[in-house]
């Protein structure tokens, strides 16, 4: 089994796991990040970013339509369900799911090149696709970023304002999902605060475990 490690990132708290261990970094190391939707994945590995401009971070594929804040690949490559389709037969992606509707994907190539410059890369995908990565690639470290509590993610997806009420409804139940299999990760780290949360997931990619 994976060993269990629960950071608690609150605005004044410190990480509850402990320091990196020196001499026992292992930077080739592919992070999955997961969560449900409106827990704030894209802030925090967003702010992970700017922490650590060494992390490649993968540009997934999606039939999902822009928002429209949204810059083709940059947020993601949009594409069409019959190139999708392409890339899954060709295994040409690394990953794949169906998420509230549309298709999601990482492409294997960048992910494989970073990792074997010895860049470490991080995922932002869902559930389906973090438990795939597990079972094609153990090493990796998943990580559950979770929001402090349901109510605050409630308040937070139905704040948006980006989506409609049924899109809403169908990432709330993905999110009660999302977190019942919280238990399947090697680590938790709560997102009371963006900044404290990222520091605790580069924490986490800079610590091993055993
Ligand atoms: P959104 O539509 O809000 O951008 O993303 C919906 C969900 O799909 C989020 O949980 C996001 O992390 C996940 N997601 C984004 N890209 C990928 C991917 O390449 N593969 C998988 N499995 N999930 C993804």
């Amino acid at each position: 089994m994976h060993d269990d490690h629960v950071a608690a990132a609150g605005p004044t708290g410190r990480a509850t796991h402990g320091e990196p261990v020196p001499g026992q970094r292992s930077r080739r190391r592919l992070t999955v990040v997961s969560g449900p939707s409106g827990v704030g994945k894209s802030s925090v590995v967003g702010e992970l970013r700017r922490l650590d401009p060494d992390v490649y971070f993968s540009v997934s594929v999606t039939t999902r339509p822009a928002r429209p804040d949204e810059v083709d690949g940059e947020h993601y490559h949009f594409i069409d369900r019959a190139m999708f389709d392409k890339m899954v037969r060709a295994g040409e992606l690394l990953e794949h799911a169906e998420f509230a509707g549309n298709c999601y994907g990482t492409p294997r190539e960048p992910v494989e090149r970073a990792l074997a410059e010895g860049r470490p890369a991080v995922l932002e995908i869902e559930l389906q696709g973090a438990r795939q990565v597990r079972a094609a690639m153990p090493d990796a470290r998943l990580v559950m970023l979770m929001p402090p509590s349901w109510e605050e993610l409630v308040g937070r997806l139905t704040g948006r304002g980006t989506e409609e009420e049924a899109a809403v409804e169908a990432r709330l139940a993905e999110a009660e999902r999302e977190l019942a299999a919280a238990g399947e990760f090697d680590a938790r780290v709560v997102n009371a605060d963006v900044t404290e949360a990222a520091r605790q997931l580069l924490d986490l990619m800079n610590t091993d475990f055993s």
